[in-house]
């Protein structure tokens, strides 16, 4: 029997328990330390954002988002339902109401045709996800925000690194958010970043992060002591987590190309069997670079897909499904919404088949999948 292959795992480099090591040895294992300073730096760096906090997750950068626009109970804020559940939890846990947009067939983005009806008086926030590493509309989008007076935030969870017309994702907006977690293309474990492209927020947003307080003030020097100042939580990550990020991102070279590698591969490989079958292929619009997070096909029908999925998990490969729509969830039934809401979200959701992609799949087990798809013959 041919070894299992997973859906995804991290790639290690060899050195990271030298670095580990070296923070042990330190003695300062809590947050904003030497090695979260470097962290920053070289995510501000490779983003050209205002400024990089990091955070225990990308769930705890969306939450920093929701107490930095001071949402309260009956706001809205607009989103794909399409998405992590995280990024409607963080605005819902403080009482704001989620207004879900459909997606666009071709990239699974939110359709940004779609958004400027959703606005209410309501509305405090539009949240964007870029799927799968590929950049929403963002020009109409950041117009629809400016027109209406409303922040836009960027979930960029899948999409670190990715570009739209030549500006890094994430960087774009007024607030974005990044995730450093065991699936994403650069892990620290658990962990993430908020993004901060207004510096009307930078202010709160060190001290979100701190409990509420400025002690990132006092430990700088500007404040002889410090106090509690404002709503927060504790959102640093351990400097031993830091030591991972740092070694992951000086690898960014190696993992970019490799995802790309296999991006292109599957492409290549799949794109005529694709046509020959009515599966969908993914689509990267011209003024995108994508980030490579994951690679996705639509098949024709519900059933193929299940058919698909069983036939390659047969063959020892871990393909699967992705986000279960949110507006049809328990929790989305509570807002009112239903089966039949959102169409194309709907039809994507219960087409899809994720192929395993990580930095470390090696062509030869890329080769496997690809032979193991066009191997499939339960087409009746
Ligand atoms: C993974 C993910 C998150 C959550 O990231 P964590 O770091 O695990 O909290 C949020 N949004 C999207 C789109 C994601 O893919």
């Amino acid at each position: 029997m041919a070894d299992r292959i997973p859906l995804c795992e991290p790639y290690l480099f060899g050195n990271e328990l030298d670095l580990i090591g070296e923070v042990l040895q330190s003695g300062y294992l809590c947050g904003d330390g030497p090695f979260t300073k470097k962290c920053h730096e070289m995510i501000k760096d490779r983003l050209q954002c205002g400024k990089a906090l990091l955070t225990t997750s990308c769930t705890h950068a969306l939450e920093m988002t929701a107490m930095l626009l001071d949402l309260q109970p009956g706001d809205e804020v607009i989103l794909p339902s399409f998405t992590f559940v995280s990024t409607a939890n963080a605005y819902t846990n403080l009482g704001a109401n989620p207004v879900f947009v459909d997606i666009r067939p071709d990239t699974l983005n939110i359709d940004e045709s779609a958004i400027e009806q959703a606005v209410t008086s309501k509305t405090r926030a539009i949240a964007v996800v870029h799927y799968a590493g590929v950049g929403c509309e963002m020009d109409k989008i950041m117009a629809i925000g400016k027109k209406h007076n409303l922040p836009v935030i960027e979930d960029t969870a899948h999409a670190i690194f990715g570009k739209y017309k030549g500006r890094p994702l994430g960087a774009i907006s007024q607030l974005g958010t990044a995730s450093f977690h065991h699936t994403k293309n650069f892990t620290s474990g658990e962990g993430g970043a908020l993004l901060i492209n207004d510096p009307a927020y930078e202010e709160r947003a060190e001290i979100i992060r701190e409990k509420g307080t400025n002690r990132s003030q006092f430990i700088r020097g500007q404040v002889d002591r410090y106090t509690w100042c404002d709503k927060g939580s504790s959102y640093l990550p351990s400097e031993i987590l830091v030591a991972n990020l740092i070694i992951q991102l000086e690898n960014f070279e190696f993992i970019q190309s490799r995802r790309r590698e296999l991006y292109d591969f599957y492409v290549a490989e799949l794109s005529l069997w694709a046509e020959q079958h009515d599966f969908q292929m993914p689509a990267i619009p011209d003024d995108c670079e994508s980030a490579y997070h994951l690679f996705w096909m639509l098949a024709p029908t519900v059933d193929l897909q299940r058919r698909m999925l069983a036939w390659l998990r047969g063959q020892q490969i871990e393909a699967t499904f992705h986000y279960q729509p949110l507006h049809d969830s328990t929790m989305g039934h509570r807002w009112g919404y239903k089966k039949g809401d959102l169409p194309v979200t709907e039809s994507v959701a219960s087409r899809m088949v994720r192929l395993p992609f990580y930095t470390g799949l090696s062509m030869e087990q890329a080769s496997r999948i690809v032979d193991a798809v066009k191997a499939f013959d339960d087409w009746e």
